[in-house]
């Protein structure tokens, strides 16, 4: 036994969240929120902040915003009150984002996440709030220089602030799959951290375990996906502890990660708040949230994914990790919902949804909407393979094509030539073949109480049938044909 000679440090991590929502037009002006329209081509004096321009509250930004902080079961403040966020970047020429300081729309909330904490209790982190913003336009660097797209400016964006209650890069992982998985069943944005509709911040810090108080914290910015924030916390819990124990100290800063060397590098210390300068935003008045408003958007929220797991889970028998896996994309979901209302065995259809439709949405990077397939399809293919019209593997040849063509499938069982004739004339004659051919070898072996080279018959009597048998029956016939010559 060797005594641990290093103190055992715990990490402490919160994530802010940007999410963009898809609203038709922007927080504070008409102009259309779009991705990849030409540069500065939907802007106006109100997102470009020219003098006198008066912003006016986008009343869907605010109903999107109330969604989120429902479904992560925030309290709902009474008004909406904004602020000025004083800063200066060139992407931001207005020189000041609207935000919200004081009076977040959505607080004290929570978000259950499907593992354990340390002491066996299901996790939840705590959202502190959840606060309405703008975004600001895009620097795009090029070798000439810097140009400026506003596109962006002005788009809606709801901020999440997940409490410090993380304890390491994979439980932050996990928070980030769980809250984009939620937010998906909202329709309140595209969520992609590609198209930048999805941004996350990580805040990390380390302290001795069984301490109370929480170490300095660093922010890591730039984080372009749930892998990199994985990465880029590891890292910096190493740097973190390695400063600690090298007896040097740390200092509250921003940090950028770099994908390519795969470490960060302080960008600036940290700014305080008071930095920004906020102030109440003078152009717009305070906007009462009626309850019966929020009551209103409450009721009109789905099912939500933790419900739906139990009641997968509870219904439909199904085992944990297949439901979890279903409930994980709300598209996903609704379509092995309305295969099991076509066909009322859930166990049955799941395998198909789980592994069949899962393989071709993983392979294609694809979501369920672009597939072809539908779930009349899905039942009609298990259909004919409970009646012995297919056999397990030419039925699995057969959705694969129904993916591709959108066909039923029958009729790609047919075109394909796969379904299991009726006379079983064909059969019988294919297995005398086969035994002619083997006599000597296989058949041979049998005889002699070798049952592998059964295995060996049926494969090759299913070759020549071109799949279409069901190796289920064809064993038992050859078996007795082999006793009967
Ligand atoms: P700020 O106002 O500077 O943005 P907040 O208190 O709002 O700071 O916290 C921002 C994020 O940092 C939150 O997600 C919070 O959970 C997280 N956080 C705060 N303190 C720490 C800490 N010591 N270690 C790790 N994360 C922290
Ligand atoms: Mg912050
Ligand atoms: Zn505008």
């Amino acid at each position: 036994m060797t005594t641990a000679t290093t103190t055992d440090f715990e990490p402490v991590i919160g994530l802010e969240v940007h999410v963009q929502l898809k609203t038709r037009s922007k927080m504070f002006c008409g102009c259309a929120v779009k991705f990849g329209a030409p540069a500065n081509s939907l802007t106006c004096p109100v997102c470009l902040g020219l003098p006198g321009a008066l912003p006016m509250v986008n009343r869907q930004a605010v109903e999107f915003g109330m969604r989120v902080g429902l479904a992560l079961n925030c309290q709902i403040a009474h008004r909406v009150k904004f602020d000025r966020k004083n800063y200066f970047y060139p992407d931001l020429p207005k020189g000041y984002q609207i935000s919200q300081y004081d009076e977040p729309l959505c607080f004290d909330g929570e978000l259950q996440l499907p593992i354990s904490d340390a002491a066996g209790n299901p996790k939840v982190c705590r959202i502190t709030r959840a606060h309405l913003e703008e975004d600001a336009g895009k620097s795009i660097h090029m070798e000439s220089g810097t140009l400026v797209d506003l596109n962006r400016a002005g788009t809606p964006l709801i901020e999440i602030v997940g409490g410090p209650d993380l304890r390491s890069p994979e439980e932050a992982y996990v928070y980030l799959t769980t809250l984009k998985r939620n937010l998906s069943y909202l329709g309140v944005s595209d969520l992609s951290m590609e198209k930048g509709s999805l941004r996350c911040d990580a805040n990390v810090s380390v302290r001795p375990r069984g301490q109370a108080k929480f170490g300095v914290r660093s922010e890591i910015k730039n984080l372009n996906s749930f892998r990199a924030v994985r990465a880029a916390l590891e890292f910096e819990i190493r740097r973190h502890i390695r400063v600690i124990e090298g007896g040097g100290t740390l200092t509250q800063e921003t940090r950028l990660w770099d994908e390519d060397k795969l470490e960060t590098r302080s960008l600036r210390s940290k700014e305080e708040a008071t930095d920004y300068r906020f102030f109440p935003e003078p152009d717009l008045g305070l906007y009462d949230v009626p309850r019966q408003w929020v009551e209103q958007v409450r009721a009109s929220l789905p099912e939500m994914p933790e419900k739906r797991l139990l009641r997968f889970l509870h219904d439909y028998k199904l085992n944990r990790a297949d439901a979890e896996w279903l409930v994980g994309d709300r598209a996903v979901a609704d379509f092995y919902e309305a295969c099991v209302r076509l066909y009322d065995h859930p166990k049955k259809v799941a395998p198909w949804v789980v592994t069949e439709l899962g393989r071709e949405l993983n392979e294609r990077n694809a979501g369920i909407g672009d597939l072809r397939i539908t779930p009349e399809a899905v039942i009609e293919l298990i259909q004919l393979l409970e009646a012995g019209k297919l056999n397990n593997i030419t039925a699995k040849e057969i959705f694969r094509e129904m993916v591709h063509s959108g066909q039923g499938a029958t009729v790609v069982a047919k075109r394909l030539n796969k379904l299991i004739e009726q006379d079983s004339g064909e059969v019988d004659r294919v297995i005398a073949e086969v035994l002619a051919e083997f006599r000597d070898a296989a058949v041979a072996d049998l005889r002699a109480g070798k049952q592998a080279a059964l295995g060996f018959l049926v494969g090759q009597a299913m070759r020549k049938l071109r799949g279409k048998a069901n190796p289920k029956e064809l064993g038992p016939k050859i078996e007795a044909a082999v006793r009967g010559s």
